[in-house]
């Protein structure tokens, strides 16, 4: 149906991994990335430019906390990209939300190019049962007993957690659905696509599911990197580094090691995800494929909620 996409310098497909903050601290961070940096990887990870004035309930290092703030700004100067994950690791007001912008803009040159949503955050943007439209909805409100209502302040105009208009003014790509497989780009070959019923994200795209550092490993497994390969595909990672199961006796976990230096053998396009998606938008775009339409989308929910049902309840 979609014809490959051809990767720049004759690359054989592409990897990259978006880092929701969460757990990260100047004791795990360094090191997961300067084994990335080693092997010419250059991902996008993302920070709390705010410390939270309550207690978090998934916590982590902010950029106020100055060491932390140095070494990613350090990151940023060496080539790897950095977002945002909600102003601050809890609920923020309109004014935090906004304040949040700011900072980062202050603190690494530029508006955020990718926002992705802190878990149980009332700010975020198109969260719960926003992000699926008509029967999908339905059923996955059932599915989650109708506790996902109403989890969509930063996109909803009349909450005092609204920062939908700003995140549409600064922000290009926000993350919606992961799913399980390797090649994120089988699942949602339309990425980045903008939903019109959802008009406050530019553009959306997909992720695979990398979720700790066990399901990461699963789904860079041997065979699953075979076929990335063999498909020519594009993977968006989804992960959370500071995860305590990347690690092992205090070190970097050795599977994680060989899979990684494995992939990076492969002859892959390792970019940035804003750079992978920008990438996908000029190759895609004589072919229209910006805006999505009512029956991709209905596809790409149903298979979200597929497998959300039956094969990995509680991932992103
Ligand atoms: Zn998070």
């Amino acid at each position: 149906m979609h014809a490959p996409v051809k990767w720049p310098d004759g690359k054989r497909f592409a990897f990259t991994i978006f880092d929701d903050t969460d757990r990260t601290t100047m004791s795990n961070g360094p090191e997961m990335y300067r084994f990335l940096h080693d092997l010419g990887m250059r991902t996008t990870k993302s920070v709390w430019p705010l410390q939270g004035a309550e207690r978090p309930k998934i916590g982590g290092m902010t950029c106020a906390d100055e060491p932390y703030r140095e070494w990613v700004q350090a990151l940023q100067a060496q080539g790897f990209e950095i977002a945002l994950h909600n102003a601050t690791f809890h609920t923020s007001a309109r004014a935090q939300a906004l304040a949040g912008l700011e900072e980062f803009r202050r603190l690494f040159g530029a508006y955020p190019r990718i926002h992705v949503n802190h878990a149980d955050c009332r700010d975020a943007v198109y969260w719960g049962s926003a992000r699926v439209s008509g029967l999908n909805r339905l059923a996955y409100d059932v599915v989650t007993r109708y506790s996902m209502r109403d989890r969509a302040g930063g996109s909803t105009e009349s909450s005092p957690y609204f920062w939908g208009d700003r995140c549409k003014e600064h922000v290009e790509y926000v993350r919606n659905f992961v799913y399980t497989g390797i090649n994120t780009l089988k699942y949602c070959p339309m990425m980045p696509y903008h939903d019109p019923r959802l008009p406050y994200v530019n553009h959306w795209f997909a992720s695979s599911d990398g979720g700790n550092g066990k399901r990461f490993m699963r789904t860079i497994g041997e065979a699953n990197q075979e076929s990335l390969v063999e498909e020519g595909g594009a993977c968006i990672m989804y992960t959370h580094f500071g995860f305590s199961d990347f690690f092992e006796n205090g070190k970097l976990h050795p599977r994680f090691v060989k899979l990684m230096t494995d992939l990076a053998a492969r002859g892959g396009w390792f970019v940035p995800v804003s750079e992978l998606l920008d990438h996908l938008r000029v190759v895609r775009a004589p072919h229209g494929f910006d805006v999505i339409s009512r029956r991709d989308r209905d596809r790409i929910e149903r298979r979200w909620l597929l497998e959300k049902v039956f094969v990995s309840r509680g991932t992103s």
